[in-house]
């Protein structure tokens, strides 16, 4: 193929003007991102050659290469993996096809100087070369294609690049970067082991350089102010280094990892680029052996509620890289979860149909799962300091100190996700029931959990209270909350969407029921005392005519019509069956387009409230029945089914 002059996809002119006209401060990137690459490009070949192994030519040791030219400005990195062929290079090299990438554009505020800092932290992949270099030249050639089938991709970084055929004997890729003059500092042994030793220090594969040693200049004149010499230089020695630890860094001990080593490595494998909230790394041993380097994110990414989300596990095995996402190796409620398990036991060729079956990942996932959730009581456990006295958290180690509020911060980001562990994995619940916290009408932050309700019970309460709603302020104000305000008895508020899925899992926790004030007859038990029980006989008993004349007036509405004990300021409010779904997990479920049984809730009514007494002999009953079922229904957040109607009564009466 002679020369061949390609256009640039839109977006990637868009990044290109972006990298090159506004990313300065975070320069250095570009190399971890060029690394990044190589070290892909070798676990690619490195897994093709499972099942070819002629793959490997007569190089079988991966390794990337830096090696730089000051003289000729340039500095290049070189794989020996995968490579391309001419048609990846113009795909791959031409087009973005990393969802990443394309999230990161949409956030592009177009202010140069943010965008910049965000750029910096995202990284952009291949495209970061054009930070330092105003040219960038790929010489590849896919590994097992003939060395007549080498590509040579070159570009500016402006609208296009021209692809040609070479001759390549070496498979793999060279990236070679000529630097602009003010990215110079970039050929320097000093500054590329720096760089190298903050990014790219645990990947596992070697990174080398070649070797400079200090060479005396010339003897020119011995009375000359040098000595007599031309000043030295660094020269290259032919010899090649190691500069890189080389080692995955889940395989070293604890003990030789710093906390910015771990963080490092998480915003490697993550693409986040804040720091992770906690990890755990371990390497289990018995009759499944593995180690597992697993992360818990400080902040939620936007697709956590995609169904189709992928686990964020890597899989390797005897650390060769086997694949990303390997959901079977965390259960989908923990799907948050990034991090590397290296298996000692499963076969290299293992593909994502052979994990689902294999009894090794069944153990290796409860072992994944059982940390998490132990990291996650760590956490809980040290959510709060002691009883603030003077000075206490002096008395508190360091490692504890940093652990104080940590676990409302992972809870605000992941709660809801968890939640969904309840109808996900019964072996886990009592564990995952002691991790929540809600909010309550005694507590306006989402951390009161079913212990700390418990201790707070009245005496002769028998049941924990709760309701669901969609808001805060609407569970907060529900009129079923009235009497157990007076009363003084906490109620939970659950304003999460999965809530209500959710509890359909739980019947009880620690011996006490759950109930909700919104279902089934109302009944505190023993928190009523014989009179409050009479006056409610009583009015049941005087309001018979009037709840039959309501009955019928909504028999299309409500399957029935009590009165009840529940409210105190409200005149009604809507209650389902103890089994019944509830109005707000109908109404959920119709929103997603969802079959949803009709419900037909009860309406109770305040037999206390002027509304509720004026009913008997009024000229307006009909409508005064109907304003009433659908006042209920406004105050839990529903929608009358005729909301013209229920305005035309209202006025007709306020008339
Ligand atoms: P990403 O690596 O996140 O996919 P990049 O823009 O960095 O995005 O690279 C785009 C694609 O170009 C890669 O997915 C890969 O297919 C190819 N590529 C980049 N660098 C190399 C390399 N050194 N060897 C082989 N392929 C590469």
């Amino acid at each position: 193929m002679s020369k061949q002059t390609h256009s640039f996809q839109a977006e990637v002119s868009q990044l290109l003007h972006l990298v090159t006209h506004s990313l300065y401060s975070n320069s250095e990137i570009f190399l971890r991102e060029l690394i990044s690459n190589a070290s892909d490009a070798c676990d690619k070949l490195r897994f093709e050659a499972l099942n070819n192994t002629a793959l490997y030519e007569d190089a079988p040791e991966l390794q990337v290469r830096l090696s730089f030219d000051e003289v000729a400005k340039t500095l290049t990195i070189t794989d020996n993996g995968i490579g391309m062929t001419a048609q990846e290079a113009i795909d791959h090299l031409g087009t973005i096809a990393k969802s990443g990438t394309k999230d990161f554009m949409s956030k592009l505020s177009g202010d140069q100087k943010s965008d910049a800092q965000l750029i910096g932290q995202f990284g952009v992949g291949f495209y970061s070369g054009f930070i330092v270099a105003d040219k960038i030249t790929v010489e590849t050639r896919r590994a097992g294609a003939a060395a007549t089938e080498g590509v040579r991709w070159i570009s500016g970084g402006t609208g296009d690049f021209e692809v040609e055929t070479i001759t390549r004997a070496e498979r793999g890729t060279s990236v070679i970067l000529h630097l602009r003059d003010d990215a110079l500092d970039y050929a320097n042994s000093w500054k590329l082991k720096e760089i190298v030793g903050k990014y790219s220090d645990h990947i596992s594969l070697p990174i080398l350089m070649e070797k400079q040693e200090w060479k005396d200049g010339e003897l020119i004149d011995p009375k000359d102010e040098n000595g007599g010499r031309q000043p030295g230089a660094m020269v290259k020695t032919g010899e090649w280094e190691t500069i890189n630890k080389a080692s995955a860094l889940w395989t070293r001990p604890k003990k030789d990892i710093s906390d910015e080593q771990y963080a490092d490595f998480y915003k490697q494998i993550s693409r986040d680029f804040e720091a992770p909230l906690t990890w755990t790394h371990n390497r289990v041993e018995g009759s499944t052996e593995y180690t597992q380097l697993l992360y818990i994110p400080g902040k939620a990414p936007q697709d956590l509620w995609n169904r189709d989300k992928k686990a964020g596990i890597k899989l390797y095995v005897k650390r060769v890289f086997i694949m990303d996402e390997a959901e079977a190796l965390m259960p989908s409620y923990l799907r948050f979860v990034k991090g590397v398990v290296d298996s000692a036991d499963l076969p290299l060729n293992v593909s994502r149909e052979l994990l689902q079956e294999s009894r090794d990942v069944k153990a290796i996932r409860e072992g994944c799962t059982k940390r998490v959730l132990s990291m996650l009581e760590d956490l809980a456990k040290h959510d709060k300091a002691p009883e603030a006295t003077e000075g206490v958290t002096d008395v508190l180690s360091e490692e504890d100190q940093a652990k104080l509020g940590q676990y409302a911060k992972f809870y605000a980001e992941f709660g809801a996700v968890l939640k969904e562990g309840l109808g996900e994995d019964m072996s886990n619940r009592e564990r995952l029931l002691k991790l929540l916290r809600f909010a309550s009408s005694s507590s306006d932050t989402v951390s009161v959990s079913f212990a700390d309700y418990k201790a707070r019970m009245k005496e002769g309460q028998d049941a924990i209270y709760y309701i669901t709603a969609d808001t805060l302020a609407g569970a907060k104000n529900s009129p079923q909350l009235e009497v157990f305000k007076k009363k003084g008895i906490e109620v939970l508020l659950m304003t999460d969407r999965v809530d209500e899925w959710a509890l359909n899992f739980v019947q009880e926790f620690d011996g006490t029921p759950l109930q909700s004030v919104a279902k089934g007859a109302f009944d505190l038990g023993k928190l009523q005392d014989e009179g409050e029980k009479k006056a409610a006989e009583d009015a049941a008993e005087t309001f018979k005519p009037v709840l039959a004349k309501l009955k019928e007036a909504l028999k299309d509405k409500a399957e029935d019509v009590r009165v009840t004990s529940r409210l105190v300021d409200s005149p009604a409010c809507l209650v389902v069956t103890d089994d019944g779904m509830s109005m707000q997990l109908a109404r959920m479920l119709k929103q997603a387009g969802q079959q949803a049984p009709e419900v037909k809730p009860v309406l109770e009514v305040n037999p206390e409230h002027p509304l509720v007494k004026k009913l008997d002999g009024s000229v307006h009953f009909h409508d005064l029945a109907h304003i009433l079922f659908d006042q209920a229904l406004l105050a839990e957040g529903g929608l009358p089914s005729d909301p013209a109607a229920y305005v035309k009564r209202v006025n007709a009466l306020l008339a």
